[in-house]
């Protein structure tokens, strides 16, 4: 049976193992925390911070590992939808969307349960330990260097093709160029983002509020505010989010942190901030730059190499987009491989495929953080007009149920973005802002 490493075992790795699985191939999976430990982990300093799980990367988790809503559901996540989620755009509540739905769950809850899954499948093997290079022989990879933890031992696992799931600090590019493979070119855009989230006890202060996002001030906004999304999750408990650029950038202070809830326009953060019990402390993190790294654009590429998950992009967290890309690439590797693709010979079809979901989701955080005015570029071609179109969207979506169902089915990832730029949709967005110019005093 051919044999697939797959290095990282986080959402992005573990999709893809279950995407190799479905073909009937034998996988290692490679992480330096192994999978059998459960809540916070090193190998995610992410995991602590609020994580949505987007409506398209729920179904995308559940075609990977069935009934996972329902298991976590019974282990006290919230299914929220329709009004009880509640989107803010400058202070305005938007219109809500009947359909739209929204799991709260902890990250690290999430993943516990994907990885009880996975190790409970035979054709699954987990090596502890890091990978630290690539076996490259008459053009494709033959194995992967692996030291074991605590040690400085170097192993060589001998497969068939290799996933890299290992994240945004991916190694992998300067692997390649080691073996005298071109690295691929790569987008950065400065953001100098920081997050901070806390957990509050929850009790009956919000009924019928299981989500609150209050989203990125529009552009030229007088003032910069904070962004900021909660939900409730397991353990009866709010987690809640600030998220703020530069010099605004949340600290870890508790009484900042509840002084910015009670500041957000938003008003479920001021109710939780004034009601409830902040439960433990205020965690942080930094982002500096959202990255893409463009695979497909190499023409020279090893066969049996794959790249997944934030390996191949990560980008502002702001919108929620991270782990449903990582689904959505374990599908499109699924699709490769049930096309009968060569598991040995370069994968650029399976590139090409990636290339259409990190595009979607760049072109939406990208276009918001250009909007920062700390964010200095790169513009994209139009970016004038498409900011300015994007206010006007962002405008209309308050009041227009039509218009911010699209506006989410793009967020959510459910669409591509050129869903946007339809006639109808742009009639639509014109006649919601005439009718709001007809009632100035709303
Ligand atoms: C602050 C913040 C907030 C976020 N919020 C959201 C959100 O609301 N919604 C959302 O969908 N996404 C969010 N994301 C993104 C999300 O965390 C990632 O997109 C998601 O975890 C998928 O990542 P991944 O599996 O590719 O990598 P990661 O989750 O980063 O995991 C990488 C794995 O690789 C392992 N590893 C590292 N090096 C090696 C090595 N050399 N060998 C073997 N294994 C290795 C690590 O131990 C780890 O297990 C957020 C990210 C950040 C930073």
């Amino acid at each position: 049976m051919p044999h697939v490493v797959v290095l990282g075992g986080s959402i992005a790795g573990l999709a893809a193992t279950r995407a190799l699985r479905g073909q009937g191939l034998a996988v290692t999976v490679v992480e330096p925390d192994g999978l059998a430990t459960t809540g916070a982990r090193g190998g995610v300093p992410q995991g602590g911070q609020l994580h949505a799980l987007l409506d398209m990367g729920r179904t995308q988790a559940e075609r990977w590992f069935p009934g996972l809503s329902k298991d976590l559901v019974a282990d006290g996540a919230v299914l929220g939808s329709g009004d009880e989620i509640r989107l803010y755009e400058n202070g305005t509540r938007k219109v809500s969307v009947p359909g739209n739905e929204l799991i709260g769950v902890s990250r690290t809850l999430l993943e516990d349960h994907i990885r009880r899954r996975t190790v409970l499948d035979d054709g699954v093997s987990v090596r502890v330990g890091r990978a630290c290079g690539l076996d490259i022989r008459g053009g494709r990879v033959t194995g992967v260097r692996v030291r074991t933890a605590g040690s400085a031992e170097v192993a060589v696992v001998p497969c068939d093709a290799v996933v890299d799931a290992t994240g945004r600090s991916s190694r992998l590019p300067s692997w390649l160029a080691a073996e005298g493979w071109p690295e691929p070119p790569a987008d950065r855009m400065r953001i100098d983002l920081g997050y901070a989230t806390a957990r509050f006890r929850r009790g009956g202060e919000l009924p019928g509020v299981t989500v609150a996002h209050q989203l990125p001030a529009a552009a030229g906004a007088a003032e910069q505010s904070d962004t900021g999304a909660m939900a409730a999750v397991e353990g009866d408990q709010w987690m809640a989010v600030i998220v703020a650029y530069a010099e605004r950038r949340p600290s870890r202070d508790p009484a900042e942190f509840l002084r910015r809830m009670r500041e957000m326009e938003a008003a479920p953060f001021g109710v939780v901030a004034d009601r409830c019990a902040m439960i433990g402390e205020v965690e942080t993190y930094r982002m500096a730059h959202s990255l893409r790294r463009n695979w497909w654009a190499l023409d020279r590429l090893p066969g049996g190499l794959f790249v997944a998950g934030d390996a191949v992009a990560s980008f502002n967290p702001v919108y929620g987009q991270g782990m449903t890309s990582a689904f959505l690439h374990a599908s499109c590797l699924a699709a490769h491989l049930r096309k009968g693709a060569d598991l040995h010979a370069p994968a650029h079809a399976y590139f090409r495929h990636v290339r259409v979901v990190v595009d979607a989701a760049w072109e939406v955080s990208t276009l918001s953080d250009l909007a920062q005015p700390h964010v200095t570029g790169p513009y994209p071609q139009g970016y004038r007009m498409a900011r300015r179109m994007a206010d006007w969207m962002a405008r209309a979506s308050t009041t227009d149920a039509w218009v911010n169902e699209r506006f989410l089915d793009v967020v959510n990832m459910r669409r591509r973005p050129a869903a946007l730029r339809t006639p109808e949709f742009w009639w639509r967005v014109a006649a919601a802002l005439r009718a709001q110019a007809a009632q100035p005093g709303r």
